[in-house]
Order: structure tokens, then sequence, then C-alpha cells
């Protein structure tokens, strides 16, 4: 290709000046002269580089420069950030120059950036999803090596059509996967539209064009709208000499493309698709009383919605949003929505993060980020669980609308909706989470799993005995509380085990077992389980009871010399494979957060079996199919259909708790109760959901619900309940 140097270099000395012109904050002489060095750094080092499109390298870098000033609004150290961001990927400058000419803090987000595109780039799913994770990490070293690395992905789907098809759609769907949801959370509202926008158009065209071609079609009538709502408000407006303008606010074609898809509905079905907003300047003392002012004169006119009505502005969205919403019966009968807010609201609106910089210079710390990076790190901290799993668990924390509720101190408390009570325990500390006994909503005694609502008061009942319990996973959201709830059930199943190997070894002296590491591989290879801990674990728990141990013994004994080295020889490796694992005997399949059983079918392109890695597919007229979760065949899907993806997990059948229901009777006497209730307390995996006792003279009954984890389980309960003095029959109803 045939390229004039001189045009070239004088569109790049533009490119430039422009930049330094469309700065959204301002900029010291000493910032510029950073942003210069960073620039002729940046243009030395991209020198012999052009994109695919055949333009000069450099015009990429100073496009995201440009994204991060201006869009973004960020600062000097990160529009020189920006300029250097794919030196230390793809020239020769190594990240010691960067921070011998720029020093540490400029040279930390390079080197975020850096780390960043060096992770693998794939399309499988649980790839791309330990990648989102990975990501997430580098928020420890500066957040803004995130925003810079959104705007590079902004340009870089603003700038794709040199590119084939399939990279298209790969790059399209990993936007919509990861990019946009997280600048979505950051509260780049604008750029989070643009992204989910250009990332439909790529995968769905013909769907894009359609939509995009109807909402430009219906620009003029609203228009019309806005200028007959905007007349009948002026003088009202005017006369209180409230400084305003009215615009209206379009819906995303990937929203709307998103809703109609939602509630299988056309287009004219979506009647959200345009809001009304009114932006009024203030000082920052009265903006909350000219809101309402707002909203007053707006109601004199329009009658409103009593139920839609939201006041984003006395309690603001963790993400910074500030903006009062109202939904009224506007000209010619028609719902819309009115959004009430500020200059300084509508700019965090919109930017986000940065305009919270400008407005507080700086100085103030920016709680409501912090809380947020806060919570961020707090998911980060989990180390186990699949990548799948660790990204639906985020997603889940990042979309869900917030709640706000009380502590009895009168505290405000933030929680994702759909939070329950024992969420809102874990959220106040992990040591109250897990003593949890009871909550008290609004006064009123309430189970864990009860659902919060916005200005609920909450108070949490704690006892010294509690403990988690694998069913509070059901109804807990909060990665926090999920987390917590998993490292407990894992500390407990290591105290069942270490029990049972107590017990085992016993028992083995006693049948005159010898105890030694062969010993241990046929125990594993008998009891036909993973490890020796798992062995542990099965005699604590009593699913391998005296019995088994015996009979195992007894061909120990026997014939253990032929029969073992036969079988030894064929699995000369080694069963054992990591005794500090618990790996289940899993044979039974569990889908979503809440480990439902679902209909399903084993994919036949890779016929995943009993403990793969697996993930499940939503189909439309099959139910869930399961891919294993390298398959090659489902890559296409997950890309397009990333929302089709459900977790699913392969567990231990035997592990699954269930419900029983006890009877006891015998003679009343004083403490019975108590030691009853004691004794089940105490007993490991035993969960107390109903009790009841009746005394007839001095005969006492008592009927007791329970979750139990097995049967085993229930038996040992029932023995230890036989022998409290004064119990004579336990029976199961
Ligand atoms: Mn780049």
């Amino acid at each position: 290709m045939l390229i004039d140097e001189q045009v070239e270099n004088r569109e790049i000395a533009k490119q430039y000046k422009e930049l330094l012109r469309i700065s959204y904050l301002q900029l010291t002489a000493d910032d510029k002269k950073l942003i210069r060095l960073a620039f002729n750094t940046a243009v030395d080092a991209h020198k012999d580089q052009r994109r695919k499109s055949g333009e000069a390298y450099i015009f990429h870098p100073i496009a995201v420069a440009k994204i991060v000033a201006s869009e973004i609004g960020l600062d000097a150290t990160s529009i020189a950030a920006a300029l250097l961001h794919d030196t230390v990927e793809d020239t020769s400058y190594t990240l010691n120059d960067i921070e011998r000419l720029f020093g540490s803090t400029v040279a930390k987000i390079v080197h975020g950036l850096t780390k960043i595109s060096h992770l693998k780039k794939d399309t499988d799913i649980s790839l791309q999803a330990e990648n989102f994770r990975k990501m997430l990490l580098t928020l420890n070293d500066d957040i803004r090596v995130i925003i810079i690395k959104i705007a590079d992905r902004l340009h870089n789907m603003q700038t794709m059509d040199a590119m084939p098809d399939y990279k298209q759609i790969k790059i399209a769907s990993e936007t919509l996967y990861i990019y946009a949801p997280l600048a979505h959370r950051i509260g780049m509202y604008n750029i989070k539209t643009e992204l989910e926008d250009l990332s439909l158009k790529y995968t769905e065209p013909e769907r894009f064009q359609s939509i995009k071609s109807k909402v430009e079609e219906s620009q003029e009538e609203q228009q019309e709208y806005i200028h007959s709502f905007s007349e009948f408000l002026q003088k009202s407006l005017d006369r209180e000499k409230i400084k305003y303008s009215i615009q209206g606010r379009n819906k995303s074609i990937f929203s709307i493309h998103r809703k109609m898809l939602k509630q299988s509905i056309g287009y004219d079905q979506v009647f959200d698709k345009f809001a009304i907003r009114v932006v009024y300047r203030s000082k920052p003392k009265d903006e909350k009383f000219l809101a309402w002012k707002i909203y007053s004169i707006v109601t004199d006119h329009f009658v409103p919605n009593p139920t839609r009505l939201r006041d984003w502005i006395s309690q603001p969205k963790s993400n910074g949003y500030e903006s009062l919403h109202i939904t009224v019966m506007g000209p010619q009968k028609k719902w819309v929505e009115v959004q009430i807010r500020s200059e300084r609201m509508h700019e965090i609106a919109e930017k986000g993060y940065a305009a919270h910089y400008r407005y507080k210079q700086g100085n103030e710390k920016d709680s409501g980020i912090d809380v947020w990076l806060n919570r961020l790190q707090e998911v980060l901290e989990s180390k186990d669980g699949n990548a799948i799993d660790f990204v639906e668990n985020f997603k889940l924390n990042l979309y869900a609308d917030e709640i706000f509720v009380f502590t009895p101190q009168g505290e405000l408390k933030s929680l994702p909706q759909g939070s329950s009570a024992l969420d809102f325990a874990y959220s106040i500390h992990t040591e109250v989470g897990s003593k949890t006994r009871g909550a008290r909503v609004n006064g009123k005694l309430v189970p864990l799993s009860r659902i919060l609502k916005s200005g609920d008061s909450v108070e949490i009942i704690t006892s010294a005995q509690s403990k988690p319990t694998a069913n509070w996973l059901d109804f807990v959201i909060t990665s926090r509380a999920r987390n917590k709830i998993k490292a407990s059930l894992k500390e407990e199943k290591k105290k069942i085990a270490d029990e049972g190997k107590e017990v085992l070894l016993r028992k083995l002296r006693h049948l005159k077992v010898a105890q030694n590491e062969r010993t241990n591989k046929q125990l594993v290879y008998y009891f036909n389980v993973n490890s020796i801990r798992d062995v542990y674990y099965r005699v604590g728990l009593g699913t391998i009871d005296n019995k088994k141990i015996k009979d195992f013994a007894t061909s120990y004994n026997n014939s253990f010399i032929n029969f073992f080295k036969r079988r030894l020889q064929q699995y000369s490796s080694p069963v054992v494979k990591d005794v500090d694992e618990f790996v289940s005997r899993y044979d039974k399949l569990v889908f979503g957060k809440e480990r439902e059983e679902l209909p399903y079918q084993l994919a036949p392109c890779c016929n995943p079996i009993a403990g793969d890695k697996v993930f499940g597919f939503v189909t439309v007229n099959e139910g869930v199919k399961v891919h294993q979760h390298n398959c090659s065949n489902a890559v296409s899907l997950q890309s397009n259909y990333a929302y089709r993806i459900v977790p699913a997990w392969w567990i231990d059948s035997s592990e699954q708790e269930f419900t029983a229901e006890l009877i006891l009777s015998g003679i009343d006497k004083k403490g019975l109760v108590n030691e009853v209730t004691r004794v089940i307390s105490n007993s490991l995996h035993v969960d107390i959901k109903k009790i009841n006792f009746f005394t007839d003279e001095e005969l006492f009954q008592g009927k007791i619900t329970l979750r139990v984890v097995n049967k085993a389980m229930l038996k040992k309960l029932k023995d230890k309940l036989l022998k409290i003095p004064g119990i004579e029959k336990v029976s199961r109803q």
C-alpha cells in the first residue's frame, strides 16, 4: 500500500492536539509535559508498525488515549499510560525503559495492561472466565488498568471491519461476556452501551440493523413528543428560575434487543424505548431540593404512577448513580419515564468514576468506589470453585440492583437485590454469619432464607452452637456468604475425617490389620473411593460402619495376598490422588447456584462421564445438554449464547441431605427437652428444622424434623438419643 507519509504525519499531529483539547480534566503544564513525552515515546516505539487496516499503528494508542481523556475523563497519568499501553507488549521498549522515563506509577499501569494481553485468548467459556478472573486480579494494582483496558477494547471494537468474520465474532462475544459488565459496574454507562451495541452489530448484524433503522425512524416523532412535554412545563420551571434542559433518552439497541428476546415480543411492544430527562443546573447544596421541586412541577401537570418512583438521590447506587425517576401519564395519555438530575449527577451517570474524581477534586475519599473495590476484593479472595462459577457469581453480584436495609443500630447496609437474611448476617461479619441462629425482620422472627426488601430493619440472632450447613448454600446469593459457608463446610468435613481416622485406626488395631501405606491403598480400593481421606471421612460420617470395616479386615486377612496383588498390578498407578483433597464418588449432576436437579442429556459430541468438568447448555426443546468444559463443538454455542450456559457439578448423592422426622417418647423429666436439643445440636451434619414436645401427665412425646446428610447419620443420632435417661423409644416417622 502506498502511504503519503507527510499527510500521515500531519494527521498524527492533528490527533495529538485534539487529545489535549478534549481532555475532560484540566491539564497542568506538567501534565502536558508528561503526555508529550508519552506521545513521543509511543510514536517512536510503534514507528514501523501498521494495523490490519493499513494505517500507522500509533493512531490506535492515540485513539485509546482520547477515549480515556475525554469519554472517561481520567488523569494525565492514565492518558500517558494509554498512549504507552501497547509499547511493552509489541515493541522493543521494555518495562524498565518505561519506568526510567515515566516513573513507577505509569510503569505499573503499563505492566498491568501487558499482563492482561498475555492472558490466553480463547473462546472456550471456562478459559474466558479464567481470563476475566485474572483480569480482575489486576485491580489490586490499580483500577486504572481495567479502565484503560476497556478503552482499548472499545477502540478495537470500533475498528474491527478489517478483521475476518470469525475474529469479529470472537472478540464481540468476549466483549459482551467480560468488558460490558465491567464497564457497567464501574458506572461508565456510555461506554457500556457502545460496547454492547457494537457487539450486537458483529454477532447478529441483521438484527442490529433492523432495530437500528426502526429507532432512527421514530426519532422525529420522539422530538415532537419531547417538545409537547416541554411546553407543559416551561412556564412553571421558568417561574422558579430553574436553568434546565429537557432531552430524550433512547434505550440502546442492545437493550431493546435483549428485552425483545427476554419477553418474546416485537419491537413495537417494547414500551419504554425512550424516556425524558430533565437536567438542571444547581449549586451542590440545592441539588436535592431542586430535584423535588421539579418533581413537584412535573407531577402538577402529569399524573405520576406511585409505584414507579425511584429516588437514587437520597440513596445513590453504589456505582455512584444519582437521579430521581418517576413514570407519569404524559401527553397523548402515554406512560413515560421522567429522569430528574443535576448536571453533576448527569455527568456521573454517563462517565462514572471519573466524574466523581472531578467533582471531588481528588481530596475527598470516594466511599462508593471504595466500597465497591472492597466487595470485589472479597470476591477475588475466594480461590476455590471453577472459574465459570466464579464469573456467574461475580455477574450476579454485578448486575443485581441493590437494596438498602438497616441494622438494629440504624446503620444502613447495601446488599444485592435478592439477598437473604443470611446474606445480611455474613455482610456484617463472618462470625455473625456462621453463628446465625435466626433473624428478626422489622421485629418479627423470620427464616434465614427470607429475602430482604429495601427499608427492612434486620436483626441477627446468633448462638454459639449454630454452624453452617450445606443447605445454607441454597439461600445465599452473595459471593461473600457462599465462600464463607463453603470454607466452613470444608473445615467440618475435615473434622469428620479426623474423627473417622481415629475410629478406623482403633478398629483396625483390634482386627489385627497392619497399618501402613499398603493397607491404606487397599482400603481405598476396597471402598471404591479416591483417597484415604475419603475413607476416613466416610467412617466419620458412618457410611462405612463397623460391619464394613470388619468385612474389609476379613478379606484382608484371608485372601488379600492373591486378590490384591492382582488388582494392584492392574492399577499400578496409585489410586491415591491427593490425600488432602476429598474427591467424592460423583454420581449425580446438579445445576445452577441452587444446585437443582434438572432433566438433562449428555451431549453426544463429547460424551462427558461422571466426574468430568462440565457445564450445561440450555436448549430450546431438549432441556439441558451437558458438555465437557473443553468440548470443541460447544465453543461456538458458548460465544454466541453465553447467557444460556448454566454451571453444572457432579456431586456424591450419598452426601445429599434429606429431611427426616423422628418421634420420641418417654417419661417426662426435668431438663429432658434441653438434653434432647443439646444432643441434636452437638451432632455434626444434623440441622433441626422443627421441634415439638408434648407432655401428658408423666408421659413425654416429641416430634423433631431434621435435615441429615444420610441414613447412617440418622441412625447414629437415634442411638445417641436413646442413651438419654428417660427416653424410651425413638422411631422414624
Ligand atoms: Mn491496544
